[in-house]
């Protein structure tokens, strides 16, 4: 599979007249000022210059922030000119634009198609309409499926962003919603945890103590959960946890919430950790010691943060000795247990068929 490079151009609040709880797009894209024609050229040159000679490299362009499909026609269209420009000359292979799912339509999308453009992605949040309303959407779950499908017949790729501990969310709502994106089967999604930021709605709600952020162990728990529903059904998740531009801001814009800068890791931890136990579950009883082989590159993952998994895991199920260690046989995110008490044991669990299993036990939720 070819690498992918992304040549990201921040397109801050624009567009958009909306105001959505959780945004504060200016802070968001790292940005306060809208960017110029020259300033793009200028961005998209310098990633170019970066990247490796190589051909085999997948290379796009990415409009970023606000809600694309918003902003005046014209302005779409000088926007979009300069990277169809950089695609007819061969220089990137995609155009990448993000939007609302209610700023769709068979028109956009004609247009869209005509501009060039290889991938949209929707900022779907959730799917569950009381989420929607409470966040301030203005848009209903509807419109996300309505948009999907229009965009899958028109041969874009899909990409699908949700978000977990908005107001009024809960542990089973944001299941359901991982569920049924997963339905949508998008080519890509992303899960981020909702933040406060300076300046927001959301802001003025925690201060006044009518919204409570997760906590970073529920948040996480919430994103393992969705990363495993995705994975089950084969959707590759490219992001989980925040942008790098926002974790930019932790300092002076992040009030409260769930920011980490490895969050990706803490959920998949988590995963490893429930696949630790469901593997230890399979045993007649507690072995006092035991081994887990994982693929190094996993390693640190199933280690957990400072060892927590091999303490937690010690601990709930009284093993006096356990182990997990790098190998490579084992394939990355899967999970081999060696135990040798009075009978040696081995298993063997595959992260597919954990995270299908786990997929199938919240069932499929009508839209
Ligand atoms: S639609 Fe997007 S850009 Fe507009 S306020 Fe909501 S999150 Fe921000």
């Amino acid at each position: 599979m070819k690498r992918h490079y992304i040549i990201p151009i921040f397109v801050p609040h624009r567009g958009c007249p909306h105001d959505c709880i959780f945004c504060n797009q200016r802070r968001i894209t790292g940005r306060r000022e809208s960017t110029d024609e020259r300033e793009i050229q200028g961005i998209i040159e310098k990633y170019l210059a970066t990247f490796p000679p190589e051909a085999e490299i997948h290379k796009e362009i990415a409009f970023y922030g606000g809600s694309f499909t918003g902003i005046p026609l014209g302005e779409q269209k000088n926007l979009l000119e300069i990277a169809r420009q950089y695609k007819a000359r061969g220089l990137v292979n995609g155009i990448r634009i993000s939007t609302r799912p209610d700023y769709i339509s068979r028109e956009i999308l004609n247009f869209l198609h005509h501009q060039g453009v290889t991938v949209i992605e929707l900022g779907v949040q959730s799917l569950d309409d009381e989420v929607l309303e409470k966040s301030r959407r203005g848009h209903a779950s509807r419109d996300v499926f309505t948009a999907s499908r229009m965009i899958r017949q028109f041969s874009f790729q899909l990409g699908l962003q949700m978000m977990v501990g908005l107001p009024g969310d809960t542990r089973e709502k944001a299941v359901a919603t991982a569920q049924k994106i997963a339905g949508l089967q998008p080519d890509f999604v992303r899960i981020y945890p909702t933040v406060v930021l300076e300046g927001t709605l959301l802001a003025a709600l925690y201060r006044e103590g009518s919204y409570q952020p997760l906590s970073l162990a529920e948040a996480v728990d919430q994103a393992a959960m969705a990363l495993l529903i995705f994975t089950g059904a084969g959707i590759p998740v490219i992001r989980v946890g925040l942008q790098p531009s926002e974790e930019l801001y932790a300092k002076e814009g992040i009030i409260a919430g769930p920011a980490h800068p490895a969050f990706r890791e803490l959920a998949e931890s988590r995963i490893a950790y429930f696949m630790m136990c469901c593997l230890l579950n399979q045993l007649p009883a507690p072995p006092h010691r035991v081994e887990f082989l994982v693929h190094p590159r996993w390693l640190s993952a199933a280690l957990g943060n400072k060892r927590a998994n091999i303490i937690n895991l010690s601990s709930e199920y009284g093993v006096d000795s356990m182990r997990i260690c790098g190998h490579e046989a084992v394939d990355r995110g899967d999970i081999k247990l060696h135990s040798a008490d009075n009978q040696t044991r081995e298993l063997y669990l595959s992260k597919k068929t954990f995270a299908a299993r786990v997929a199938g036990m919240f069932g499929s939720p009508h839209e």
